[in-house]
């Protein structure tokens, strides 16, 4: 799983919506409340849009009325990264997918318990696996 994976930027441009590369490639920040999966309730994986790796679960996923998916922890400690990030005058902890080095969101101390924190994610960065049923 920890397969490094890279590409050049016009390999990522043509596996990515314009969409998804501005979020994943340039860290853009897509506007709250209007991507697919912050009112997304489904069982399930969501996993990086970049590289498919599994990021988060769907039981870790919580309501926090940011208007984007927010997650309380990773699917495993090590399918994200997390980088001090100080860009816009802020001083941020940036989370891309360990993977694929794709921007992702960031991460805040004021999550529920038992981790109290908050992946505060952009829809355009995952991809939904729904849970197998049964
Ligand atoms: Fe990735």
């Amino acid at each position: 799983m920890n397969d490094r994976i890279s590409k050049t930027e016009a390999q990522w441009r043509e596996k990515l919506s314009p969409e998804q590369y501005a979020v994943c490639r340039c860290s853009a920040t897509e506007p709250a409340f209007t991507g697919k999966y912050y009112d997304h309730h489904e069982a399930g994986t969501y996993v990086c849009a970049g590289c498919g790796a599994p990021l988060f679960e769907s039981n870790a996923k919580y309501e926090s009325g940011s208007g984007w998916p927010s997650y309380f922890r990773p699917i495993a400690a090590t399918a994200v990264a997390e980088y001090q990030d100080t860009s816009h005058g802020m001083r941020r902890v940036e989370a891309k997918c360990a993977r694929c080095e794709s921007h992702l969101g960031h991460v805040f101390p004021d999550g529920p318990k038992p981790t109290g924190l908050r992946y505060c994610i952009n829809s355009a960065a995952l991809g939904f696996e729904p849970a197998e049923p049964g």
